[in-house]
């Protein structure tokens, strides 16, 4: 199948592969065509094959995305709401994305529970792939130590002991984990003896867990090494070529600080994508093996996931539906290859019998005016959440499987010729 896959595309140059008992990964490698020169990467086009803890099989083709949960559920939906998303652009179950600092509280139950995380949270036939932090909540600084590293739960901060990472990966019963790192590495002002202090222990993590996690239970599920090394170029691509030499499945690219992701709104309104994480970003890749799988999380435009793609990474998520939704915002599909962000709360949608898309309909689209959503928002209806979840779920998975078309086909160019950057809304705060 990955033969005849490859052979299809005159656009393509070459082929990796990368196998395990854990994850078979496929990839195939374009020069990147519109991306910044000076970072311009390959893009890579390939199919994703996962087998976890229980046995359980997650494939999924590349670029591509987990679906982002927060403590456990995929903000404002219950499992039944999966039922309004298109499995014509996501496998049914979904494969999730779940955050280690927000359910490290939940261990001992689910232990107790005697059954996977996944059925604790009640999407029993998911994948589930454990990550560190939940990409709409950025890890606080100043939370590691020498022995231990710090994650935040709604009860403060817990400190994580090598051995307690282990522990809690056993009682949560991941399908995929990501190895923790100390991410404590802010782009400004991170002085260098941090920057060292990083380095060093989390390579001594990681090196501590690939050794315990050998005859545990965790041993035969996929793993993903955190790529650090904060703001200086040295460190990160020394970094990355340590990381790439250790026995792990794929690489999470992070450890840009939480100013990271408080920029996201900047990149949507602009279009400009983080000037200052671009050459780190690139540095970073360039540093990897090719065959293995390259994950980034954060909630992302589409401009910004294609730009990405364009520098070689292969994984998101979709905590940026999520997070519209939170601001009661919707992505909306203007031309085939651009997108808009509007408000719901806006008083101009008053009035307005008009569906949220008209060139392709979800389950919201096809019931429901902008109209009568304006009227759940401003009653604080929980309802409001729920179909704009719907839609903006829908329509960025929609745009990952476009994106894979258009990569294909030659064309990706065509997302940067008309103009797809995502505007600011026009009243950003819901209110009107
Ligand atoms: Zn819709």
């Amino acid at each position: 199948m990955c033969l005849s896959f490859i052979r299809k595309s005159r656009f393509f140059i070459s082929a990796r592969w990368y196998h395990s008992s854990a994850m078979e990964f496929s990839v195939k490698v374009a020069p990147s065509v519109v991306g910044a020169a000076e970072n311009a990467g390959e893009i890579r086009r390939g199919n994703l094959s996962l087998t976890g803890r229980t046995g359980r099989m997650c494939r999924i083709e590349t670029p591509g995305c987990f679906v982002h949960t927060q403590t456990g559920s995929i903000p404002h939906l219950t499992p039944d709401d999966l039922q309004y998303i298109d499995p014509a652009y996501i496998s049914n179950p979904p494969p999730l994305n779940m955050a280690l600092a927000s359910l490290s509280m939940l261990a001992p139950s689910v232990e107790a529970f005697g059954k996977p995380l996944s059925t604790f949270v009640g999407y029993p036939d998911s994948f589930v792939y454990l990550g560190l932090n939940d990409p709409l909540k950025p890890p606080k600084p100043g939370s590691n130590e020498k022995s231990s590293m710090g994650l935040w739960n709604r009860a403060g901060k817990v400190k994580v002991s090598p051995e307690a990472f282990l522990d809690l990966n056993n009682k949560l019963h991941p399908d995929m984990l990501q190895i923790i790192c100390d991410m404590d590495t802010q782009l400004v002002g991170a002085s260098g003896q941090r920057l060292t202090k990083s380095f060093d222990s989390s390579l001594s993590w990681l090196d501590l867990f690939l050794k315990s996690r050998q005859g545990s239970p965790v041993e035969a599920v996929p793993v993903l090494a955190t790529v650090g090394g904060g703001s200086d170029p040295w460190r990160r691509e020394n970094f990355c070529k340590e990381v790439a030499t250790r026995a792990v499945d794929g690489f999470v690219v992070d450890g840009f600080g939480d100013q990271w992701l408080s920029r996201w709104k900047e990149w949507e309104s602009t279009g400009d994508l983080f000037e200052s994480h671009k050459d780190l970003v690139s540095l970073s890749l360039r540093a990897l093996p090719e065959t293995k799988p390259r994950f980034l999380h954060a909630p992302l435009p589409p401009k910004a996931v294609i730009y990405l793609v364009e520098m070689g990474v292969d994984m998101f998520d979709t905590s940026y539906a999520a997070a519209l939704a939170d601001r009661r915002e919707a992505l909306i599909r203007t031309e085939d290859y651009a997108f808009d962000v509007i408000s719901l709360g806006d008083q101009k949608y008053f009035e307005d019998l008009t569906p949220l898309s008209t060139r392709w309909a979800c389950y919201t689209c096809k019931n429901y005016t902008k109209a009568y959503l304006h009227h759940l928002i401003h009653c604080q209806e929980i309802n409001g959440g729920v179909l704009l979840m719907i839609h903006n779920l829908n329509e960025y998975l929609k745009f990952f499987h476009d994106l894979r078309q258009t990569i294909d086909n030659g064309s990706i160019s065509l997302w940067k010729s008309q103009s797809s950057h995502v505007k600011v809304a026009t009243n950003g705060n819901g209110n009107s």
